[in-house]
C-alpha cells in the first residue's frame, strides 16, 4: 500500500472555521500511522501542458491569476500558493494511479477535485485531480479503458463534464438525491451508456447503500470492461457529517464493505480523497476503505 501525500497539502487555507481544512488531512495520518503498514511517497507537480488533458487553457490561465491576486469565492478561497498547490494534489493522483499496477495506492490530497470542469472550479475544487490521473494514464498507453467509482456524498459534476463525451472512460456516482443537494446534478436522467449516476435516497440505511453500491459496480465492470480503476473516495456520506448527508451511515466498516466490493473486481486501482470533514470519524473512515486493499 502506498499513500501519496506532501506536507504542502497542509498549507491549502480556505479560510478560518472552514469544513475544507488541514486538520481532515493531519486526522487520517494520525490514524493512518498507528493502524495501517503503508509507504509514503512524495508527489511531483502536474505540468500545465499536461493539464490540457482536461482542462481548458483559459481554466488554468484563470487559476494562476486568481492565486496571484488572492481572490476569493464563497466555496473556493484563492492563495498565492493555491495554483501550485492544486498541481501538486493533480500530480498526487497521477503518481497514485502510476503504482496502481504493483499495489494499490490512495492520494491524501487537498484540494479535492470532482467538481472542477473543463473551464470552471467549484466547490473547494479548482482541478480534477481524479480526471487528470485517468487522462494521463491514457495517454501514456498505460490505460484502454477506465471506471471512475466516486462515492462522495455530492455528485461529481466536474467529473460527468470531462468524461460525458468520451465513452472511454465510465463514471459511476452514487450521490444524494440532488433536488437538496449541491450541486444540484447527478440525477439519473442525465445518464447515459457511460455515464451512471445512482441517486441515494434520504434517510437511506447502511444495507440499502451498499446493496446499491454493490449492484451498480459490477453492472458497470462488466458493461464496461475497464482496465484502470479510479475511486473519488468521499467520506461526507457518513451521517454526521455537516456538510449535510442525510443518509444513515454511522459504521466506519461500511467503508471497508465499499473497498472489498472495487478489489473484488480485480483490476488495477488507485483512489484520490474528495470529501470528508467530520473529524471525529474521519481518519477510521478513511482506514476502513484503505485496509480492504491491505
Ligand atoms: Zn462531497
Amino acid at each position: 500500500m502506498k499513500i501519496v501525500y506532501s506536507p504542502a497539502f497542509l498549507r491549502h487555507s480556505m479560510g478560518p472555521g472552514h469544513p475544507e481544512c488541514p486538520e481532515r488531512l493531519e486526522e487520517i495520518l494520525k490514524y493512518l500511522e498507528k493502524n495501517l503498514k503503508y509507504e509514503e511517497v512524495e508527489p511531483s507537480l502536474a505540468s500545465d501542458a499536461d493539464l490540457l488533458l482536461v482542462h481548458t487553457k483559459k481554466h488554468i490561465e484563470n487559476l494562476e491569476k486568481l492565486s496571484a491576486l488572492g481572490r476569493s469565492f464563497p466555496d473556493n478561497a484563492f492563495s498565492k500558493e493555491t495554483y501550485s498547490i492544486s498541481k501538486l494534489a493533480a500530480g498526487a493522483a497521477l503518481e497514485a494511479a502510476m503504482l496502481s499496477g504493483s499495489s494499490f495506492s490512495f492520494a491524501l490530497v487537498r484540494p479535492p477535485g470532482h467538481h472542477a470542469g473543463k473551464d470552471f472550479f467549484a466547490g473547494f475544487c479548482y482541478l480534477n485531480n481524479m480526471a487528470f490521473a485517468v487522462r494521463k494514464m491514457q495517454s501514456l498507453g498505460k490505460a484502454k479503458k477506465a471506471l471512475i467509482v466516486d462515492f462522495d456524498l455530492h455528485h461529481g459534476n466536474g467529473t460527468q463534464d470531462i468524461f460525458k463525451d468520451d465513452p472511454s472512460v465510465f463514471y459511476l456516482s452514487l450521490n444524494q438525491d440532488p433536488v437538496f443537494t449541491y450541486p444540484g446534478s447527478g440525477f439519473e436522467s442525465e445518464n447515459n451508456p457511460h455515464i451512471r449516476n445512482v441517486v441515494v435516497q434520504e434517510g437511506a440505511t447502511e444495507n440499502e447503500y451498499i446493496q446499491a453500491f454493490e449492484s451498480s459496480l459490477a453492472e458497470s465492470v462488466v458493461s464496461h470492461k475497464p482496465d484502470l480503476i479510479g475511486v473519488s473516495a468521499g467520506f461526507d456520506t457518513y451521517g454526521l457529517d455537516q456538510i449535510g448527508s442525510k443518509i444513515r451511515i454511522f459504521h466506519s466498516s461500511l467503508y471497508n464493505e465499499l473497498g472489498k466490493a472495487i478489489k473484488n473486481c480485480g483490476v488495477p486501482t488507485f483512489g484520490t480523497l474528495e470529501g470528508g470533514y467530520y473529524l471525529p470519524a474521519l481518519g477510521e473512515n478513511v482506514y476502513q476503505f484503505l485496509k480492504a486493499f491491505e
